[in-house]
């Protein structure tokens, strides 16, 4: 178990909703929500060692035996997040009502609970509404949107808020990353993505390919050139870049700049915060979430690129004149 980062985690209060909870009345059931995988697991883990072990410790014989995945009475049905079949919940529904191996509490984890089928909610519902006694269950999810509300209005939500960067720089400068200063900032408050960024080297060559494309592109016939640029072989990388740079060009227009996160790309984010107003940059902003939105129903990659450059050029377009 990552040290540091469980320390962090310690400190949130959404952990210590559970501390207080299993100390007094545990419930039944809860709901984790978060969008970053990295701490959501983290807190899972930690609040199953916290219902064995009082300081959730990772040190005694308990947290060890859970930690090395063999506590009889801790079950992750899905513990890599995929989707849970029906004779898994059907198996654990069985298995609840058998008393627990060892004396006291018994723990069922699933996790991406959002992405569950119908059937398998719906399964569940069923010991969520008549919990066998000692018997608790943990979802996860990144958000509440495909969890069914009968699901919702039988769990106690625990929603684990955004970290602060300094956090996340502390816990990169743990790990030897030499630009966590820059990645803590651009992570946006998820240990998920300062993981990604910190093992992506290309990471500020990439962010720099990309301000000189948006820099390069002037009116709509300046397009079809740039489309091809290698930056957008991962276009999902770039958009999640991309975004970082918009914010930047923005914290620039407007003079914040002890926010800005590529702070040694400043003059091509002052090149290009020139070009566009306060509103053009907004509007590439949504233009950055829509084409996230395109990637993920699997419009070609191509079409998403050309709409997104077709788009800065009219933004430019419109700020001549
Ligand atoms: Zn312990």
């Amino acid at each position: 178990m990552d040290k540091v980062l469980a320390n962090i985690i310690k400190n949130t209060s959404a952990y210590r909703v559970f501390d207080r909870d299993i100390e007094n009345s545990f419930c039944h059931a809860y709901l984790i929500i978060s969008p970053d995988t990295l701490a959501q697991n983290t807190l899972v883990e930690l609040v199953t060692l916290r219902v064995y072990c009082k300081t959730a410790c990772s040190l005694c014989t308990e947290c060890k035996k859970i930690l090395s995945g063999v506590k009889p009475d801790v079950k992750t049905l899905n513990p890599d997040g995929k989707n849970v079949t029906v004779e898994q919940i059907s198996e654990m529904i069985n298995s609840s009502y058998l008393s627990p191996v060892e004396s006291g509490e018994k723990l069922y984890i699933i996790k991406n609970f959002d992405n569950q089928s119908v059937v398998v909610q719906n399964k569940l519902l069923k010991t969520l509404e008549e919990p066998p006694e000692s018997v608790h269950v943990i979802l996860t999810a990144s958000s509440t949107i495909g969890i069914l509300p009968t699901v919702l209005s039988r769990v106690k939500k625990v929603t684990q808020s955004l970290f602060r960067s300094t956090e996340i720089k502390k816990w990169l400068l743990a790990m030897g990353v030499e630009s966590a200063d820059e990645i803590s900032k651009a992570a946006g408050g998820s240990f998920t993505l300062a993981q990604t960024l910190a093992s992506d080297e290309k990471f500020f060559d990439n962010a720099y390919e990309l301000l000189n494309v948006y820099n390069s592109v002037k009116e709509s016939g300046s397009v079809p050139r740039l489309l091809k640029n290698k930056v957008f072989t991962n276009l999902a990388e770039a958009l999640n870049i991309t975004e970082i740079i918009f914010k930047d060009v923005l914290y620039t227009k407007v003079e914040l700049t002890d926010y800005v996160t590529l702070i040694n790309f400043r003059n091509e984010l002052r090149n290009l915060s020139e070009a566009l107003t306060i509103t053009a940059i907004s509007n590439i902003m949504s233009e950055v979430i829509i084409s996230k939105q395109k990637l993920s129903c699997f419009v070609t990659e191509i079409n998403i690129i050309d709409c997104f450059l077709l788009k800065i050029a009219e933004e430019k377009s419109k700020c001549k004149k």
